[in-house]
């Protein structure tokens, strides 16, 4: 038996993992167009500023693969033949299979701005974008960002970190606020102008203008800004990336169509982690989960299944957590989702630099979203899990706090903020 995966992320790697803990004797390839070693994506910003080596970024040994005995392919797949269940390389001989893995990840969006594939517009996703990014500092003055949300603020600092100043284009009237409740959002924007951004909302891309030898020059906007730049960095949200499979007999949606035990409809063939649109059997809306720790609770599932053991992935409590320059943001459960009777709870301290929202219903509390402060992932999610009603989580905030030390300084007003509103 021969499991063949498209991609080593922590989705793909987990699941080899997986697969070989209950089959020792199976043959495992890992294909990745990308890097040979598995790296962790999240840390790309701090190699990019030196903080991090690319080394420290690995989190196993090179000497561990072949321990496992994984074999490691560095390549590009460009087509995936399921009748003769081959994948066809970008160079070298096709890799036969005998079941397939595919967990190609994301890919940055792009609107089909005129000039967005000049010289010098990017995203950022992997190590190609920073080897792109580094030719392209070296004669930026100033970078116009796309979008705002998590990766767009890691662009910016990359960015700030080499000189280079920095202009946001968002098209909502607050930073990421399709996400963040306007408390939050607005904390997020302040911040960022605080930083020295500048900070343009309700504003957006028009087009990109060339140079005249295929560089990007300036951004016009639709509200009629023209902006000069060397740089134009495209963090307007991503998507599956299963550009892959467009010819292909695996069926696609906005990612790979699959069940909720990560198989598609195609035998033997399975999809897991950022490109997987799992379809709902209700009415509900397909789920795509696009962060780390759910690539990597997918990977788990989909190695039992195709390792055959099948079992239904259950999406569990939502977790995220990032930082907004130095603004630490954690978020729990449903928040910003206006869940019928639904009642939100906000402190915000006097400089706006903290806040903490709780989400409450008459079933218990449903979500929390923490700003400038750190939690407990086990309370919280307890708290959640346990469906606590507010009475009994009000109280006991003390416990879920990371930092006592600071948290003992807004304990009070906190509790007696929220409580006020409870009345
Ligand atoms: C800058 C940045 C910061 C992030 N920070 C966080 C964070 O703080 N917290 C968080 O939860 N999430 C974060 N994320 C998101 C997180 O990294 C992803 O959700 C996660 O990496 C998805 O894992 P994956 O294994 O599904 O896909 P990926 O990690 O994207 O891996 C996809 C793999 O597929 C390979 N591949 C794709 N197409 C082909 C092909 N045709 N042929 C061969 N190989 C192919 C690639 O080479 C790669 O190895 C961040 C993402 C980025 C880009």
């Amino acid at each position: 038996m021969h499991v063949a995966i498209i991609g080593n992320g922590v989705t793909g790697v987990t699941a080899a993992l997986r697969i070989r803990a209950q089959q020792p004797d199976w043959r495992i390839t890992l294909i990745s167009g990308e890097s040979k070693y598995h790296y962790s994506r999240p840390a790309l910003m701090y190699v990019f500023m030196g903080h991090m080596r690319y080394e420290d970024t690995k989190p196993f040994e090179d000497s561990f693969w072949e321990e496992q005995r994984l074999n490691l392919v560095r390549g590009w797949v460009t087509e995936i033949d399921v009748e003769g269940k081959r994948l066809h390389m970008h160079r070298g001989t096709p890799i036969a299979w005998d079941k397939l893995l595919i967990a190609t990840g994301s890919k940055s969006n792009k609107f089909g701005w005129p000039g967005q594939d000049l010289d010098g517009v990017q995203g950022l996703w992997g190590m190609p974008d920073l080897v792109r990014l580094r030719e392209s500092v070296k004669r930026a003055r100033h970078a116009v960002i796309v979008g705002g949300g998590l990766i767009g603020i890691e662009l910016a600092e990359m960015l700030h970190s080499c000189g280079v100043g920095v202009t946001f284009l968002v098209r909502e009237s607050a930073y990421w606020n399709n996400i963040l409740p306007e408390v939050e959002a607005r904390m997020v924007g302040r911040h960022i102008e605080k930083h020295g951004f500048d900070l343009r909302l309700e504003t957006e891309l028009e087009a990109i203008e060339d140079d005249g030898s295929g560089r990007c020059a300036a951004v016009r906007t639709k509200q009629g800004a023209r902006i000069a730049c060397e740089v134009v960095g495209l963090t307007a949200g991503v998507s599956p990336n299963i550009d892959l499979l467009q010819d292909s007999a695996i069926p696609t949606g906005r990612g790979v169509l699959v069940d909720a035990c990560l198989r598609s409809s195609v035998p033997d063939v399975f999809a897991a982690g950022d490109c997987a649109e799992i379809v709902s059997d209700g009415e509900g809306r397909n789920t795509i989960q696009q962060v780390w720790y759910t690539g990597k609770a997918q990977g788990e599932v989909v190695g039992d299944a195709i390792a055959g053991e099948p079992r239904e992935y259950a999406p569990g409590i939502w977790f995220n957590s990032a930082k907004f320059l130095d603004l630490e943001y954690q978020t729990y459960g449903r928040v910003n989702m206006r869940v019928e009777r639904e009642r939100n709870l906000v402190w915000e301290d006097a400089p706006a630099e903290r806040a903490l929202r709780v989400v409450d219903t008459p079933d218990g509390v449903i979500g929390f979203n923490v700003m400038g402060m750190r939690w407990r992932h086990e309370v919280a999610e307890r708290w959640i899990r346990e469906q606590r009603p507010i009475e009994y989580v009000l109280p006991r905030l003390a416990e879920a706090n990371f930092d006592p030390e600071l948290f003992r300084r807004h304990e009070t007003e906190i509790t007696r903020t929220l409580e006020v509103q409870l009345r």
